[in-house]
């Protein structure tokens, strides 16, 4: 054998050690027995570095060190999921998509992790990249921590695998491992991690790779994404991965009605109490890729998909006081402070109360018991009083008049259920709260600046709106506690680099009330530019596509203010990007305007994806299901029988994939 044969038959021999023991939980070598071989291959690897390759089970150590993790953008979207919590939410949920797909619908049912979520990319059946979700367009690149993780695979097993791909699972932190890393802990006299869930998410974004490769993380894989898979359904894509190397629990079943799905929830909602990892819930796919295809996503979720979640634990604790919290947009947050009480893991002192009516509604008191509640990440919730336990004296909660901070007159406006501050300019959360929303990692993402820096530089007096911080200066933020002179470096740095953000996160970051992400994209890509938006009725903005007239109110009493016109002219000044770059631009026209466009059945010459970005380019706006309103079908192959009943019956017109793309004027 020469040098590189025993340098790969050594790396293959421990590849299948690794994958025995760690993902199918069946040891077949001694520790003593893998630790020996894995030293020659280290030897061997270091004596020969023209072998080198990072998918090497030497690898798994890790050592690989990151001081800023890379953004990558993820080439398919990672979408959240929608919830249920009840028989009915599932067959609301069932009567939606039997308007949309054609055919028998199959579920398939899984366990939903509670870890961090992943997205792997795999190349010639090589681990290329690891992302996290971020925010489900965009994530960090975390390869070296990931490679250390033994049941993800660096190479697949057998052949049938497709050239590229990406996989999606979650990294979670099984009880075992994690009691053991507290133990540990508590005995080097340091604060045990809260719970499993935010320790694996923590692990996955720690610098130093050997590290987490000392962590007893898993990768449990959910969902291939790609094209020209060759899979038609979800349990053969579980089957798939499995085949390939990947852990996959074998909890799945495939359901053939809405009732076989709740028997899955029932056993396991007992069941799940066993499982050495924790769980939160189901979730319910259709199970046939194709209907997945027609039924698509909405702006968050997949409509093919639903999490059914498990009941959340609940405990009764003493209500000591409630505050009132200000936001940024100056709605008022009453929060419960509670006798601190352990609840699913944690210690909680502090829940929502969520607003006036919720409060009167319940009618919770000072002094009360009440029974709080907590799942998942969701901040920790009241449910009611113990009414058994209530003083006589007990007083009905009276709700604050005026502005905890800034003492203004608080207002509520018809049919909203907050209290707002309408001291926009002179309530110092308010001020301190947009420039935190301003300088977010959704927004404009400086790096180098954090909110409590921004708390303090508006109490010194630096800055008083979000155009302050473009006059910033190294020499003026030194002082400032805490401040040393990289690290001032470093925030001028980001602040100078935010003006490379794109118009759609300016205008998010703006912080107008009812502008969330999606509405920026939409009014960004409409109006181009921040002065047609400033411009804009009431009326030209309903007429945009998902702009309802809260939101248009909502805008248009930003730019009806001097003291934000005058902010935004200094941003302009200062060079931030108000408008949408060339590039942006690029392919953008007004072909289909008005036209309401539902897509169909297979395509050839582009994807379903590439033609729903051709119709929202071009002006048009796309539609999952027919109706009166439809313009016209784009239809390819394999369009489902009724769906083609229903167009004829109203009449309308379908187009070949061909016909579109020469009304778009698509070339290639
Ligand atoms: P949420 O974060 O509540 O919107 O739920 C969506 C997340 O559930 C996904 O991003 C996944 O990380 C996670 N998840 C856990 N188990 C599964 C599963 N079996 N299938 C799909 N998603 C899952
Ligand atoms: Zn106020």
């Amino acid at each position: 054998m020469t040098i590189k044969e025993t340098i790969e038959a050594l790396r293959e021999e421990l590849r299948k050690h690794n994958y025995d023991y760690y993902v199918l939980d069946h040891a077949t070598i001694s520790d003593y027995e893998f630790d020996k071989k894995l030293k020659e291959l280290q030897e061997l690897e270091a004596k020969h570095p023209e072998f080198f390759d990072s998918n090497s089970p030497t690898q798994r150590v890790g050592g690989e060190v990151t001081k800023n993790f890379e953004t990558i953008v993820h080439e398919y979207r990672m979408y959240s999921l929608d919830n249920s919590y009840s028989k009915e939410d599932l067959q609301d949920w069932e009567t939606r998509i039997k308007k949309l797909v054609d055919g028998d619908i199959q579920y398939t049912c899984e366990l939903k992790y509670d870890g961090a979520s992943i997205s792997l990319t795999y190349e010639h059946g090589e681990l290329a990249r690891a992302v996290t979700r971020g925010d489900g367009f965009q994530g960090d690149d975390v390869t070296a921590n990931i490679r250390t993780i033994k049941s993800v695979p660096l190479q697949l097993k057998g052949s049938d695998y497709p050239e590229k791909f990406d996989i999606r699972g979650e990294i979670i932190l099984p009880f075992d491992g994690f009691n053991k890393m507290n133990q540990e802990r508590i005995e080097m006299g340091e604060e045990p991690y809260r719970n499993p869930r935010n320790t694996a998410s923590g692990s996955l974004k720690l610098q130093d790779s050997a590290e987490v490769a000392k962590r007893p993380l898993e990768c449990f894989l959910y969902n291939i994404t790609g094209t020209n898979l060759k899979i038609q359904t979800q349990i053969e894509s579980l089957e798939k991965a499995r085949a390939w190397g990947f852990k996959v629990p074998q909890v799945e079943k495939l359901a053939h009605s809405i009732e076989a799905v709740l028997e899955f929830v029932a056993y396991w909602d007992e069941k799940r109490h066993d499982l050495p990892y924790e769980t939160d819930g189901v979730v319910i796919k259709v199970n046939n890729l194709y209907q997945q295809e027609e039924l698509g996503y909405t702006s968050k979720a997949p409509r093919w998909a639903m999490a059914y979640k498990f009941k959340a634990e609940q405990v009764s604790t003493r209500l000591n006081s409630i505050s009132y919290q200000v936001g940024r947009t100056g709605a008022i947050t009453p929060v419960a402070n509670l006798e601190p009480v352990e609840l699913a893991g944690t210690t909680v002192k502090r829940a929502s109360l969520h607003n006036a009516d919720q409060i009167e509604k319940l009618d919770v008191r000072v002094g009360d018991d009440v029974y709080v509640e907590k799942g998942g990440e969701i901040i920790p919730k009241i449910l009611g009083v113990d009414l058994s336990k209530r003083s006589e004296t007990s007083q009905p909660t009276i709700y604050i008049s005026k502005c905890p901070e800034c003492g203004t007159e608080l207002v509520r406006r018809e049919g909203e259920a907050q209290h707002y501050c309408s001291n926009y300019n002179g309530c110092k959360p308010q001020i301190i709260g947009r420039i935190q929303h301003y300088i977010s990692r959704k927004a404009m993402d400086i790096e180098g600046l954090g909110g409590e820096t921004v708390a303090l530089l508006v109490n010194e007096g630096l800055i008083s709106n979000y155009s302050d911080l473009y006059e910033l200066t190294k020499e003026a933020v030194i002082p400032l506690e805490r401040m040393a002179e990289k690290s001032a470096e470093n925030l001028i740095k980001g602040i100078e680099l935010s003006k490379n953000i794109p118009f759609e996160r300016v205008l998010f970051a703006l912080g107008i009330r009812y502008v969330g992400e999606t509405v920026a994209k939409k009014l960004a890509k409409h109006f181009k530019e921040i002065n047609a938006i400033a411009s804009a009725t009431e009326e030209d903005m309903v007429n945009v596509d998902e702009i309802g007239v809260r939101i248009a109110e909502s805008v248009g009493a930003f730019f009806s203010s001097e003291v934000n016109l005058h902010i935004i002219e200094r941003l302009q000044q200062f060079g931030v990007q108000l408008e949408l770059s060339e590039q942006q631009l690029q392919g953008q026209t007004n072909l289909l305007e008005g036209d309401i466009v539902v897509v169909s059945g297979v395509f050839e010459i582009v994807s379903r994806n590439e033609l729903k970005k051709l119709i929202e380019d071009n002006g048009g706006k796309v539609s999952s299901s027919i109706s009166s309103k439809t313009s016209y079908i784009v239809a390819g192959a394999n369009m489902g029988p009724s769906k083609k009943e229903k167009a004829n019956h109203l009449g309308i017109s379908m187009l070949s994939e061909n016909e579109f793309l020469q009304k778009v004027k698509f070339s290639n």
